[in-house]
């Protein structure tokens, strides 16, 4: 099949139209109307075969989760997703990959009315690269910068359960030189894990991207960042970006039923504080707008939980209920590293 033959597939299923899009897939480039008042939020992500994502993931998955790793930046921005690009570079022109592809990254983008506006398709070793597109209101994005000494430190829904089903899900990817394989724990010994296996790996296959809850914490969170990389790691750039440090309480960090079924304490910290790829939102709120903000997020089915506070000084510190410190672990994905 040819590159213009792939390039149809794709556009008949990512079928998603806005009246903001002028002109589309087809031409040179695409011609887009953004909203007066609006700032243009971007933000691309690239995912690489045997790095972002096991060879023998399916291809619906890897469509999903190649647009909702994108939303998700802009959730964590205060943003409304409106528009997407995507780059693919394909080892052959396999139309039934192509098709799942696009069907699983469809699916997310009705979800977000996200019309698929480009892009470029190319042969060479299997990458997907998305930029996004969205709005947010002039002074009202949510960034890095402005946590302030005193605001309480949340996260929403519960963290962990990727990390624990990339741990489960692939012996061999504990090998090779993968962003698995760099992984900090030794391999799982996998008891205890069966009944709750499909939910762990569901959270790591098909991250759901927090927009609504985003928008909620616009005027409200002083600042904002997902959690991709792992908990500690990303909220050390909130306390870089800010000028501040964190403690995190290890025992208040939010857990599924299936990760502390499957998992002892120290391996579930562990995945908690340094397992990336949760996709839920890191935030901190000053104390007075906490009780009507938590409410708001609890209606949005997206409940958030406080895991510390903002200090001053720099860095995050973790320590248990009973006030010991937690040691971290050898945390956060860095390429090149
Ligand atoms: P050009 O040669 O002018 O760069 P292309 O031949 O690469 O254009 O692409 C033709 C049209 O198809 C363009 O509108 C481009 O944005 C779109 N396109 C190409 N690949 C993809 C893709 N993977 N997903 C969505 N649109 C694509
Ligand atoms: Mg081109």
């Amino acid at each position: 099949m040819a590159e213009f033959a792939l390039i149809d597939l794709i556009r008949e299923r990512c079928d998603a139209t806005r009246a903001d899009v002028r002109l589309g897939i087809g031409d040179d480039a695409a011609l887009l109307a953004v909203p007066p008042g609006r700032l243009l939020a971007i933000s691309t992500d690239t995912l690489v075969a045997g790095v972002h994502f096991s060879n023998d993931t399916a291809a619906r998955d890897i469509g999903w989760k190649a647009l909702a790793v994108n939303l998700s930046d802009l959730a964590a921005m205060g943003a409304e997703p409106a528009w997407a690009t995507l780059a693919l570079t394909l080892p052959s022109a396999d139309a039934r990959w192509v098709e799942e592809f696009a069907d699983g990254f469809a699916e997310l983008a009705r979800r977000h009315r996200v019309a698929l506006v480009g892009g470029d398709t190319t042969q060479g070793p299997l990458s997907i690269t998305v930029t996004i597109h969205g709005f947010v209101p002039e002074s009202a994005a949510l960034t890095r910068a402005g946590a302030q000494a005193g605001d309480g430190v949340y996260v929403t829904s519960t963290l962990g359960d990727a990390a624990a089903g990339l741990r489960l899900s692939v012996p061999s990817l504990a090998k090779g030189g993968s962003k698995a394989l760099n992984f900090f724990l030794p391999p799982h010994a996998g008891g205890g894990a069966e009944g709750g296996r499909g939910q762990l790996l569901e959270r790591l296959h098909r991250p759901t991207p927090r927009i609504a809850q985003g928008l909620l914490l616009r005027g409200r969170a002083t600042a904002c960042i997902d959690v991709s990389d792992g908990l500690a790691a990303d909220l050390r750039h909130i306390c870089t970006a800010s000028g501040v440090g964190a403690q995190i309480d290890a025992d208040a960090l939010p857990a599924s039923p299936e990760l502390i079924a499957a998992f002892g304490t120290d391996e579930r910290r562990a995945l908690q504080l340094a397992g990336g790829d949760d996709y839920e939102l890191c935030f901190t709120v000053p104390e007075a707008l906490v009780p009507e903000l938590l409410r708001d997020l609890a209606d949005s089915c997206c409940a958030a939980t406080r895991i510390g506070r903002i200090v001053a000084g720099s860095g995050v510190s973790v320590r248990d209920a009973q006030g010991n410190p937690v040691e971290l672990p050898k945390s956060g994905w860095e390429h090149f590293a």
